[in-house]
């Protein structure tokens, strides 16, 4: 399984667009790794893990051509992860020739609901293009068959008023987790990871809260959670030192450099992502 991250900043980006704080400037001045867009990861070339604001430039940046794509995975709706209006650009005068004429997309109720009410708010959605994306509802716990992958869906810690969704994408007997965005995961969580999958191949984990120290109720991981679900996987036996540790969706607030992450994961074995890293499992 070939994981390309597309986007690895947090809700605002990185620098944050209207930011003039000390670690925007900073990221602004270094470049490279250190610039972040929003979150967005591509699996091999035909699974979407959500599509926040930032996906035509990520088509652009990274040469993906988004109607190559059958299926889509949302994992919450708040804005960095889910652009609406993005899918009204599926089809009539907006996109032609398109492999995939009709699209899945797959999250909780959620993005039914806010698809809908967006729609409503512009007008309405063109019947031709609402009818060519397929909004399929998956719950907590539930697996499905989407396309050549087994993906099953968790309870995210997240966002109290929104289903959030946490994902295990398994293809070719790889198993990738995909904690984006939530605290740090409840033990039941983790006990259903050990029971219905083992060991695992690869763990991306949020870290939007960086170097602060955050209580375990709260609704994002900080550094130190990072480290200790690190540890913790790796007594559980999902994970071992051939499981690929990520740390992604970084934000102004919490972190600084990429090379200043690096060094605070160093020795670790947890590799902080960037814009454009791809993860062979
Ligand atoms: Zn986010
Ligand atoms: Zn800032
Ligand atoms: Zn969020």
């Amino acid at each position: 399984m070939k994981i390309t991250i597309l986007g690895s900043g947090g809700g605002e980006g990185f620098p944050a667009a209207f930011c003039s704080c000390d670690h925007c400037n900073m990221v602004r001045r270094a470049g490279g790794k250190s610039l972040r867009t929003l979150s967005q990861t591509l699996i091999n070339d035909d699974l979407m893990i959500d599509l926040p604001p930032d996906s035509a430039w990520h088509s652009v940046r990274f040469g993906v051509n988004f109607g190559d794509i059958a299926d889509f995975l949302i994992t919450h709706t708040h804005s960095d992860h889910f652009d609406t209006y993005l899918l009204r650009h599926h089809g009539m005068w907006y996109a032609h020739n398109m492999k995939y004429p009709n699209i899945n997309v797959y999250g909780s109720s959620d993005v039914r609901f806010v698809f809908d009410k967006v729609a409503e708010a512009y007008g309405g959605v063109n019947s031709a293009i609402a009818e060519s994306v397929h909004i399929k509802e998956i719950s907590a716990y539930e697996t499905r068959a989407v396309g050549k992958y087994s993906v099953t869906a968790l309870p995210a810690k997240h966002a109290p008023k929104l289903v959030a969704l946490n994902y295990v994408i398994k293809e070719n007997g790889k198993v990738l987790v995909y904690f984006h965005d939530t605290g740090f995961p409840e033990q039941e969580i983790l006990d259903f990871i050990k029971k219905n999958f083992g060991r695992v191949d690869c763990v991306m984990m949020d870290a939007t809260m960086g170097t602060a120290n955050t209580p375990d109720t709260a609704n994002h991981m900080c550094f130190d959670q990072d480290k200790r679900l690190a540890v913790l996987l790796c007594e559980m036996g999902i994970a071992d030192e051939k499981t690929v540790l990520v740390v992604n969706h970084f934000t102004h607030n919490n972190a600084e450099t990429h090379d200043r992450i690096e060094e605070i994961f160093a020795g670790t074995g947890i590799i902080p992502a960037y814009d454009g890293m791809v993860i062979e499992i």
